[in-house]
């Protein structure tokens, strides 16, 4: 294949947005509860919570402490709610996620292209690389209890925001350098303009994804696929 990386966005490119916000994000609110019932918070995790509660509490955001079990789903549900991409909140929701897609309650959904074309990728020698949001523990998640498998073997590199985030061109040049690739090698699916951007503008080829339920993008001139199966 052209290109030495392929590197992919899961929500909105692999994934139908949908899944995410109607499946994944409801099913850690609705077992927030019953999981810190049987499992503490782990002490590291406990204290970065804290520390985001302290800054809520001097925002006037949240007028509690945390120091007792209620308040605690209170504000992991307060988090939940505003939709914050609070580091132990997401680490939480991973902890939650795993039980259900091990216990096989959860199983996440790739459209049908993406089978097929890791497989072609990987089949030719050039590496498949991940970059979301989400953090790397979900992204693993999302690839190995799927409704295509266990598609976790054709999958090198995952990267999450500890590379930056993904509307800044520094986030690519940190996952070039990781690995250890120029622009001209990679190439990058998304469903969003800015994050297309960000990558085109340090020379790495992209593809803006137009799949079922993506948000409309503002006016770009970058290339588009409905489907990996157009990808040539
Ligand atoms: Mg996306």
């Amino acid at each position: 294949m052209k290109f030495r990386h392929f590197i992919f966005d899961i929500e909105g490119t692999t994934t139908p947005i949908s899944f995410v916000h109607e499946i994944l994000f409801p099913y850690s609110k609705k077992n927030l509860k019953s999981f810190l019932e049987k499992n503490h918070i782990e002490k590291n995790i406990l204290e970065d919570l804290k520390n985001e509660n302290k800054i809520d509490n001097e925002k006037k955001l949240f007028s509690f402490g945390i120091e007792s079990f209620e308040k605690q789903i209170d504000y992991l549900e307060f988090l939940i709610s505003v939709d914050r991409k609070s580091k132990p909140l997401k680490e939480i929701q991973g902890k939650i996620w795993e039980i259900g897609y091990k216990s096989g309650e959860l199983k996440s959904i790739l459209f049908s292209d993406v089978f097929s074309f890791f497989k072609k990728i990987k089949s030719s020698d050039s590496e498949i690389s991940i970059y979301s949001s989400g953090s790397v523990e979900a992204q693993k998640l999302i690839f190995e209890y799927s409704n295509q498998g266990n598609l976790k073997p054709f999958i090198s590199n995952y990267f999450d925001t500890t590379v930056g985030g993904k509307r800044e061109s520094d986030s690519y040049k940190n996952i070039l350098k990781e690995l250890k690739a120029n622009s001209s090698e990679c190439v990058f699916f998304t469903d969003i303009n800015e994050e297309a951007y960000a990558a085109k503008n340090i020379g790495v080829e992209v593809f803006l994804m137009i799949r079922e339920g993506n948000l409309l993008q503002a006016e770009n001139d970058h290339k588009k696929l409905k489907s990996f199966d157009e990808f040539n």
